[in-house]
């Protein structure tokens, strides 16, 4: 009798089965084992402070997602190979404070953020409820760089000073819907360049915000006050995880005595409590007697980010690079730089992990820097010049899993001088 007729039948097809799926569970499992990458990028400096990654890896990318971050992937498996020895890769960098809608110096996104390896930005209050709706048909949606928003609490957004103090046009209930509305693109909320007196903007955001549980960025005159000062600002107004930016002018918040060279207590109490403090460099908010001796008592920005716009990116050099090469020449270490430009702005809008990180399974968005060595001259908001040893370049980016920017063609082949393309080795 053959052996198998001792089998009952129950087991028999429970056997088959077995069987019959084994191989596909093998199949799928040495599938994912040889899993294709779209883009290897081979033998950079890894600094993925997320996942406590400072050290050469390799990055595997497979359509819009990071698949691997591992020591000597096999190159293989790589449709295109990015030989990156030498630099550092990072994740893509977020500027949480530039402007690409509304205000009368913005820019595209994609002509400045993926150059410098940014690969989102947070326009700081260009659109209100009002004209969120054309902000994203017109920038958001046809950008290559993810764009993200804090939304003005002036309806109408940062048009000018006449709308930016009619408070008539600051509604809580009406800006919180529109942020409900579009959650994907909407990350908080902005308050700018009020000038009158009281905290009626600021506490009509603040509204705003605890409806829409969203976080408010700041940005508002100490000179400008009456009956209001920097102090009650950041200790009693301001709620934990909101955000004041321009942290180094000497106009908003004055980290430093201007005539002690101290910091002010009331900066460290509120950082204490929770309160963020952005860098926002732009052409009025990096100055170098203000950043060196905050810099030199200990107090970093929180995030750093651009408040680029069309006339601070060319004389300021207020790109996301910039920003970090003239806090890396006051002493901050690389990073310590891409945390503050990477995992702290994902945290402080509520989308970390989703974004800021190269751990397995998040969204290709890369950075490719060199960091050169030289002299170099940087300039601050009043054109004042610092000599720094330390640049950091962008050389590549990829946004989405896609290469959009390529300074050194680190993705093309070869020329040769038979006329013939060759392998990059
Ligand atoms: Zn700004």
């Amino acid at each position: 009798m053959p052996i198998a007729n001792l089998i009952p039948l129950v087991c028999r097809r429970s056997l088959q089965r077995i069987a019959f799926i084994l191989p596909l569970v093998l199949v799928t499992a040495s599938v994912a084992r040889a899993q294709s990458y779209d883009i290897l990028l081979q033998g950079g400096h890894v600094i993925d402070p997320a996942n406590r990654i400072d050290q050469v890896m390799d990055v595997a990318i497979s359509g819009d997602r990071i698949v691997r971050v591992a020591p000597s992937l096999p190159v293989r498996r790589a449709k295109k190979v990015l030989n990156v020895k030498g630099l550092y890769v990072t994740p893509g960098l977020i500027d949480l404070h530039a402007h690409v809608y509304g205000y009368s110096g913005s820019v595209f996104p994609d002509d400045t953020a993926l150059l410098a390896g940014t690969t989102t930005v947070v326009d700081a209050g260009g659109a209100g409820w009002r004209s969120f709706d054309d902000f994203r048909k017109r920038i958001i949606e046809p950008s290559r760089t993810r764009v993200l928003v804090f939304l003005n609490i002036v309806g109408r957004g940062m048009i000018g000073p006449e709308a930016e103090n009619n408070v008539e046009d600051m509604d809580p209930v009406k800006t919180a819907a529109k942020i409900e509305e579009n959650p994907n693109e909407i990350v908080g909320i902005k308050v700018a360049h009020f000038v009158l007196p009281g905290w009626t903007a600021l506490e009509r955001a603040i509204e705003a915000g605890r409806l829409s549980n969203t976080p408010v960025i700041v940005d508002d005159s100490i000179f400008t006050n009456r009956a209001r000062t920097s102090r009650e600002k950041l200790l009693r107004v301001m709620r934990p995880g909101d955000l004041h930016t321009h942290v180094y002018n000497d106009r908003q918040l004055e980290v430093v005595d201007r005539f002690t060279g101290e910091l002010q207590p009331y900066i460290l109490e509120a950082r204490k409590r929770g309160v963020l403090f952005d860098l926002g460099h732009g052409r009025g908010s990096f100055l170098w007697p203000v950043a060196v001796r905050a810099m030199k008592q200990g107090f970093p920005p929180d995030t750093i980010s651009t408040d680029l716009h069309s006339s601070s990116i060319m004389i300021q050099q207020s790109d996301m690079a910039n920003c970090i090469s003239k806090l890396m020449n006051l002493g901050m270490k690389l990073p310590d730089a891409v945390e503050r430009s990477t995992v702290n702005p994902a945290r402080a809008i509520k989308r970390f992990p989703e974004l800021g990180t190269l751990g397995e399974g998040q969204v290709a968005d890369v950075a490719v820097f060199e960091l050169k060595t030289g002299v170099f001259a940087f300039k601050d908001a009043w054109s004042k010049k610092l000599l720094g040893t330390q640049k950091l370049e962008c050389v590549a980016t990829i946004r989405n899993g896609r290469l959009v920017a390529d300074l050194n063609g680190l993705g093309f082949p070869l020329w040769n001088k038979a006329g013939e393309y060759e392998v990059i080795p």
